[in-house]
């Protein structure tokens, strides 16, 4: 199992990684993607990468939430984290409508260099999105490449994610989606193609409701494991099958050696979900496995 998104960096979870990493690994998680959110935390994540090589998978990007502390020389210094850690994914970053008085047009020129740095060095992009999808598919239309990219904690409409879908998404899920108040997101991740969904923690924000490993208010990522349960039981997958999907993304290597048997799919429905995505094969299916390059 696979935490596709989390922040072990995060100063709340100081000097408790070591501990952290250990009851995920005994809940059965075998990896995760930590993200950091500007040039402070960067050090840290590269940190947790070198300390637990293994384990933790490093993510460079500059998050909206901290657009304005960035450096003059901050893409400088993402690209050196990028070369230093060649397995690294970039994130996260994106574009937030929702927090109080943002930035926005730097909010977009940060976003377009992620999306370019994406492409520039082959990596996938973490993106955050609240209250900015518009915008957000306005960038991604307009990008003259795009790299392979997740959108976290996808909470978007099903009209969102079918646009999304179009431009090669790949969606998370995280355990705040579980509040009973969040039924209209279930709904949405029950559409979407098996072979475009992760699962990730977010630890240690967006808690879940009832969650396994209580850690006061904080979210520990261990409940990855309930987070997988419930989401294959609401729509029918294999839990592993998430897993696999992050190896896919490229988020971890691929020599991990994850591979989606048939069986793991869901089950053919009578009256098909959505209609197929891409070029309609020899046999007049549509190929759901990736999107044309
Ligand atoms: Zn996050």
């Amino acid at each position: 199992m696979i935490d596709a998104h989390n922040h072990l960096q995060d100063p709340r979870f100081a000097g408790r990684q070591a501990e952290l990493i250990q009851t995920m690994k005994s809940a059965g998680i075998t990896a995760c993607v930590v993200n950091g959110t500007c040039e402070e935390d960067w050090p840290a994540v590269a940190r947790l990468a070198e300390d637990f090589p293994d384990f933790v998978k490093p993510a460079f990007g500059l998050h909206p939430w901290k657009v304005e502390k960035r450096s003059e020389t901050y893409l400088e210094t993402l690209r050196h984290y990028l070369k230093q850690y060649p397995h690294a994914s970039i994130g996260e970053c994106g574009l937030d409508r929702w927090m109080k008085s943002p930035k926005l047009a730097e909010q977009h020129q940060i976003f377009r260099e992620h999306l370019a740095l994406g492409v520039e060095f082959q990596r996938s992009v973490t993106i955050h999105c609240l209250k900015a999808w518009g915008p957000l598919l306005d960038e991604l239309k307009k990008a003259p490449a795009l790299p392979k990219f997740l959108l976290h904690s996808f909470a978007g409409s099903w009209e969102v994610a079918q646009e999304c879908l179009k431009l090669g998404a790949y969606f998370s899920f995280s355990g705040y989606f579980l509040h009973p108040r969040k039924e209209k997101v279930r709904q949405v991740f029950k559409k979407l193609p098996p072979e475009r969904i992760l699962i990730e923690s977010d630890a240690p924000d967006m808690a879940l409701p009832n969650p396994e490993f209580p850690l006061n208010k904080l979210n520990h990522p261990a409940n990855l494991r309930q987070i997988a349960k419930e989401l294959a039981s609401l729509t029918g997958l294999k839990p592993e099958l998430f897993s696999v999907n992050t190896a896919e993304l490229g988020l971890v290597a691929e020599t991990s050696g994850l591979q989606a048997p048939a069986s793991w799919r869901r089950p053919p429905v009578s009256k098909p979900l959505h209609k197929p995505l891409h070029l309609p094969n020899k046999n007049g299916h549509g190929d759901r496995r990736s999107p044309p390059p």
